[in-house]
């Protein structure tokens, strides 16, 4: 089969996770004085990044007053480089079928639960919905299985997708999480304009991802790891890294997953685009308590804080594992875009509609946040927020070694704000409750103030009038 020939001559090891180093970096930083740590938030607070010896001492802390420290330098820079935007989001799940046997995930192969897919009308359905909700960009997901789920099919409903306007709503960004596979993929999946091309690691730990990863493609940690490299090589510049935190030492997996970042910037002159921070949920067939590297709350935001500090210019994704209130504080640390009024399950948007006694679609895991639409834009806005449905870097071309430099030198603020104040407009007038649109239409207003550009002020309110006579996806 092409698949499995192409997969050996494309395999490449993972040899830019250097284990030991992160273990050595690990133990020296447990040596680096109070003062010397200090330092280190001061310097961070000047958004340059951090090397991996200084990200190792801040994981470190414990101290309650550093920590302090720590949170406040990463709100600094989540501020200063993001202002008060939040991009949303929503996960569509197209296929429940898997062949590999994932300890941690509820679409393990050893689960019984009647699988499925979407088919063209479901597919078209579940879209509607999302559109019907205000959703502009959504992240498509799928088990893997090349019988059930081949390439093709992904590349269909990307297909699909695109092409749905339902009212006033269209989606104009898909970003895709699919397994690791090979580059032709990849180089299709380019074709069809994706977004981001997201693929977790979740554990970097070689003896960690073997154990959880007992049976399947996805057991092979270094065909897994260098993926991005593979969708890089294939064409796309825009790529999306995670872990699944809770499955081993969160400090090593930090570390680990700077090295995969640096090791992309050295190889392809660019980082990932984004870093998603999922925690281990319940699922069937998981147990959580046979886990012994959860992480809690505190150690959570920490690693949310630290890799804002760490990596300032890669946007930071947080889905609805986390519960409200403390998705509400982790934006203040770092968080650059949410998910929202998500379902894990393939037609779960379908079924959610439905009367309460309609069957439950199987979830990869629970989701803690089930607040809708309208319950999480009010939540963000009254936490002083401006919630963005903006898509227009990749449309624009402002996606790999383009988007860097402009992000590096504040240009994006002259774009980002504007936008977010456009699509939000957009969902105000044609998604929000009477209420919603009132408290937003203070947040656009106050948002507007921090257009420093008057030239772009003009335009955007210009806009802002096109929009209420009726224009939609007007973006600079
Ligand atoms: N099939 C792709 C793959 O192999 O990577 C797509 C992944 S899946 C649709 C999205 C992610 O959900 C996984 O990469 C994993 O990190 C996360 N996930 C799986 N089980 C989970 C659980 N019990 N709790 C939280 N997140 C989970």
């Amino acid at each position: 089969m092409k698949t499995i020939s192409q997969r050996a001559k494309e395999w490449e090891a993972a040899d830019f996770i250097k284990e030991e180093k992160i273990v050595a970096l690990l133990a020296a930083a447990k040596n680096v004085s109070r003062d010397e740590t200090a330092n280190i938030v001061d310097k961070a607070r000047q958004a340059k990044g951090l090397t991996l010896a200084e990200t190792a001492a801040l994981l470190q802390v414990t101290d309650p007053e550093l920590l302090a420290g720590i949170f406040a330098a990463a709100k600094e820079v989540k501020e200063r480089i993001y202002g008060r935007r939040v991009v949303l989001f929503a996960p569509l799940y197209v296929s429940d079928y898997c062949i590999n046997n994932c300890r941690y995930c509820g679409y393990q192969k050893n689960n019984k639960f009647k699988r499925r897919k979407l088919t063209r009308d479901e597919l078209i359905d579940e879209v509607k919905l999302l559109e019907s909700m205000g959703h502009k960009r959504l992240a498509l997901e799928t088990g893997e299985h090349p019988a059930e789920c081949p390439i093709e099919y992904v590349l269909d409903c990307i297909d699909t997708i695109y092409g749905i306007k339902f009212e006033n709503g269209s989606i104009r960004r898909i970003n895709v999480n699919i397994a690791a596979t090979i580059i032709d993929d990849y180089r299709r999946l380019k074709a069809a304009e994706i977004g981001t091309y997201i693929l977790f690691q979740e554990t970097y730990h070689r003896e960690t991802y073997i154990k959880m990863h007992p049976e399947g493609p996805k057991a092979d940690y270094d065909w897994h790891t260098t993926a991005h490299d593979r969708a890089m090589l294939g064409g796309i510049d825009d790529v999306g890294l995670g872990v699944l935190f809770g499955l081993y030492d969160y400090k090593f997996e930090v570390l680990a997953l700077l090295q995969h970042a640096g090791h992309l910037e050295e190889r392809f002159g660019v980082g990932p685009h984004t870093i998603s921070v999922p925690r281990l949920r319940p699922a069937q067939g998981v147990d959580l308590s046979t886990y012994p590297y959860l992480v809690s709350d505190e150690d959570f935001a920490k690693i949310v804080a630290i890799l804002r500090l760490a990596v300032p210019y890669t946007g930071l994704i947080l889905s609805t594992r986390e519960t409200p209130g403390f998705r509400d504080r982790l934006m203040d640390y770092g968080i650059s875009q949410v998910s929202a009024a998500s379902s894990t399950g393939v037609g779960g948007y379908m079924e959610k509609q439905k009367s309460s006694t309609a069957e439950e679609p199987s979830m990869q895991f629970a989701v803690e946040d089930t607040r809708s639409m309208d319950e999480v834009m009010t939540s963000i806005c009254a936490s002083g927020y401006l919630p963005s449905f903006c898509t227009a870097c990749y449309r624009q071309g402002r996606t790999g070694d383009r988007f860097m430099p402009l992000a590096k030198t504040g240009q994006i603020q002259n774009v980002c704000q504007p936008n977010a104040i456009l699509t939000f407009k957009e969902y105000l007038i044609d998604y929000a409750s009477p209420e919603m649109r009132q408290l937003g239409e203070k947040v656009i207003s106050e948002h507007l103030q921090q257009i420093a550009d008057p030239k772009i002020l003009a335009l955007t309110k210009e806009r802002l009038q096109e929009i209420e006579l009726g224009e939609r996806d007007l973006y600079f």
